[in-house]
């Protein structure tokens, strides 16, 4: 390992859904019965090397596809936490695209899995996570069934994403009543 992988760092901006590893999402297509582009796990690694953007695209729709159930999320995690430790990151803040998963699992059902997985991951490996839902601007109605949901459970850590015409377009003041409001507990997030 050279000098950078050991060195003690911590990661600040890193998408959950995005950065978890070829094997763990070949694990979960298999346990829920789902097809990936390609067969074998020695294929699908090759796949989920990604060449250019649009591949980056077809790489994220397949395996967001297979992220279905709560024991996904906790294993998702928990598997995240490990790899986040093997590179010696101590600490990460981790957006996740709550936006896109309205309507997969309930707001509880996701937040008892991400507060399992942290807590195995943690537990076993030492690396530290706190989440930030990423909500997305141009799906106004889905953005505020977030914001509420997380503000009624906990600490309202919250980021917009969106297009500059989105920006322009949904001024953030539309959702950010929601964050003014007190939240009822503080926990992980
Ligand atoms: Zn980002």
């Amino acid at each position: 390992m050279n000098r950078i992988q050991t060195m003690p760092k911590v990661e600040i901006h890193v998408h959950l859904e995005g950065a978890i590893d070829a094997e763990t999402v070949f694990e979960m297509a298999r346990r829920n019965g789902k097809r990936l582009p390609v067969s074998t796990l020695s294929e699908w690694k090759d796949f989920y090397r990604f060449t250019n953007f649009s591949h980056f695209i077809d790489v994220y729709a397949a395996a967001t596809s297979v992220m279905l159930t709560p024991d996904d999320w906790s294993f998702m995690v928990e598997n995240f936490v490990k790899n986040q430790a093997a590179q010696n990151i101590l600490y990460s803040e981790v957006f996740i695209s709550k936006s896109m998963q309205t309507g997969c699992l309930s707001n509880s059902e996701l937040l008892a899995a991400l507060s399992e997985g942290v807590s195995k991951g943690e537990k076993q490996y030492g690396s530290r996570v706190k989440f930030i839902p990423d909500i997305s601007r141009h799906m106004l109605k889905r953005g505020k069934v977030c914001l509420n949901s997380f503000c009624s459970a906990k600490r309202p850590d919250s980021s917009w994403s969106g297009s500059r015409r989105n920006r322009a377009r949904i001024p953030p003041g539309s959702i950010s009543r929601c964050l003014l409001r007190k939240p009822k507990r503080r926990d992980y997030i």
